[in-house]
């Protein structure tokens, strides 16, 4: 009892304390810092996935936190609610059936993630690996002698080398591939089938979601190797597939036979929110600068989640991508909020869904509760928390303005930092949303490191005294801006979207890759390209690249590989040696 009220006094004084000390010291203190990274990032948020619950308690975390600081929310609430994809099911309208046989969801056929929803009847012609190679090494054309258009293709899974990472046949092997080469060639309908060298055990992975929400724009279905027996009568699959690894060449032939099929998939959504709070200038009060971070993380990992470990589920902390730049953001937002004759107005938002491609801040700019010309620049912090020994920070965005870099380069005049400056306006985090939209852009970041997308992104690990350095630069950053004679005059920097198109784009480093070392440590990188998204990550002549988004590199083989699987304007992790030391580098595609 006695236990009980004493705590309850001492809860009460706390309280009291904390209110005060909000009012007498709005100065940005590591203390608070890590109140908030150590929230954010502790294992009861269990990695702040949207739509989950724990997602929600960070979303209301940061409401209260902005509150406290004195911020007016706005939008629903503080909030703003949208919807994001993650998962896709089968609807119930999948059939599939030849003569008289009918096929059984999930036990003869499954349709692809990808798939377009309708309904196709027509001829199937096989086409084996369904390639049509040209290069210096592969001739090989599977739709040479067949006449697909307007049909179904049914196409064997994998390579005539499977089982060989290095195989010249591994690039021609994913199945979006082979889809976009079926539809070039006027295929209706592609059908896919394992072979038992491919996958002995036959599973039917359709409805794996690769997290790209494009369809196909035809029906893409996953047949189980008996069903297709069935259907070629005569031929069997694991003999077609046999011929096909013996001949390496083309085997293609029209079954004479009809089928008709019927796709449905659905897209499981979650809703997950912006966080929004908003501080009312004087004189300028219609103009409004934007400071942001997104607060979600990976959750518990997985398969395609991001993570670079995906068979690990576990806890991903996201303490520094991007609890730190949330913590930055609520202390930096309050102390603003403490000045008084502010010029511009202020709009402060935690996005939500970063992680699967930057959703928060493009439903925001899509959605922007504003008129998009009021806003006059943006200051993003992502990942703010592992400022090393030689205080470099990355700047990007520094060319989507003509006054930026001398503006950034004024506020360090004390050179607190050693600043990597990147111009273009769009990249990997959520600035690049409104620079998409003309809005002049910074992105504050310490760089990626060893824990990048890892469950050992942990709050003990950050750096505090380099957050509040970065976060005392931010403030300076904002004043200025908010305050300054003239607005920033935007200028373009680069791309301003991801490139998109079915095609996939050819992809480059732009490194001098070292063609002729025997060893299997990794790739020798012999040059760097000046201006290519090597050379803005950071990387370096000489540097050995020994992985790619986490997959091991160990040879120029493997190299051309991993790169072969790469999709222009993503960004990717590349872990470099360079004298003895394991360096983590994000190089922008
Ligand atoms: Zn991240």
């Amino acid at each position: 009892m006695l236990k009980k009220f004493s705590s309850l006094l001492l809860g009460f004084s706390f309280v009291f304390l904390f209110i005060s000390c909000n009012v007498e010291n709005p100065e940005i203190t590591t203390k608070e810092l890590n109140d908030h990274i150590q929230y954010l990032a502790s294992d009861s948020l269990k990695g702040r996935y949207p739509g989950t619950e724990e997602s929600r308690l960070a979303a209301n975390y940061i409401k209260d936190n902005f509150n406290k600081g004195g911020l007016k929310s706005i939008g629903d609430q503080g909030f703003q609610k949208f919807l994001v994809v993650t998962a896709i099911t089968a609807g119930d309208h999948n059939t599939l059936q030849f003569d008289d046989k009918k096929g059984v969801l999930n036990t003869d056929f499954a349709p692809f993630a990808y798939t377009k929803n309708d309904s196709l009847n027509a001829e199937v012609v096989f086409v084996g690996y369904g390639f049509s190679i040209d290069n210096d090494k592969i001739k090989w054309d599977d739709y040479a002698q067949v006449d697909v258009k307007g049909k179904w293709v049914l196409i064997l899974m994998g390579d005539p080398e499977t089982e060989d990472p290095e195989s010249p046949f591994a690039q021609f092997a994913g199945e979006r591939d082979k889809v976009v080469t079926a539809k070039d060639k006027g295929a209706a309908g592609v059908l896919f089938v394992n072979g038992p060298v491919f996958d002995k055990g036959d599973k039917l992975i359709g409805l794996n979601f690769d997290k790209t929400r494009s369809n196909a724009g035809i029906p893409v279905i996953h047949l189980k190797r008996e069903f297709a027996d069935q259907f070629l009568e005569n031929k069997r699959i694991e003999e077609l597939e046999k011929l096909a690894n013996d001949k390496r060449s083309s085997i293609s032939f029209a079954s004479g036979k009809s089928l008709v099929a019927t796709t449905d998939v659905k897209q499981q959504k979650v809703e997950t929110e912006n966080v929004l709070v908003f501080i009312e200038g004087n004189e300028l009060k219609d103009e409004i600068i934007v400071l942001g971070a997104h607060w979600d993380h990976l959750g518990l990992g997985g398969p395609n989640s991001g993570s670079r470990m995906p068979d690990t589920i576990a806890v991903h902390y996201g303490a520094d991508d991007n609890a730190s730049g949330v913590a930055g953001i609520i202390e930096v937002a309050e102390k603003i909020a403490q000045q008084k004759n502010l010029k511009r107005s202020v709009l402060v938002i935690a996005f939500g869904a970063e992680e699967m491609g930057l959703l928060g801040s493009s439903y925001f700019t899509n959605n922007p509760l504003f008129e998009l010309k009021q806003l006059k620049a943006m200051v993003n912090l992502d990942m703010i928390g592992r400022l090393k020994e030689d205080h470099s920070i990355m700047i990007s965005g520094t060319g989507t303005s003509v006054e930026s870099e001398d503006l950034l380069k004024q506020l360090n005049a004390d050179s607190t930092f050693s600043i990597g400056m990147s111009p273009e306006g769009f990249g990997a985090s959520d600035h690049a949303s409104f620079y998409a939209k003309d809005v002049p852009v910074f992105f504050l970041s310490t760089g990626a490191h060893e824990d990048y997308h890892t469950p050992f992104d942990q709050a003990d690990r950050i750096n505090l005294e380099g957050a509040k350095s970065i976060a005392d630069y931010t403030y300076d950053l904002m004043m200025n801006l908010i305050n300054r004679d003239s607005n920033l005059t935007f200028q373009e920097a680069g791309p301003k979207q991801r490139a998109s198109g079915s095609r996939r784009y050819k992809i480059t480093l732009g490194i001098m890759p070292n063609f002729t070392s025997a060893e299997n440590n990794g790739l020798g990188v012999d040059g760097v390209r000046k201006g290519g998204p090597a050379e803005g990550a950071g990387m370096k002549k000489g540097d050995l690249i020994v992985a790619i988004n986490g997959l091991p590199v160990s040879n120029i083989y493997e190299y051309m590989s991993r790169l072969n699987k790469l999709e222009a304007g993503t960004t990717v992790t590349v872990d470099v040696m360079r004298n003895g030391e394991k360096l983590v580098l994000l190089v922008h595609l």
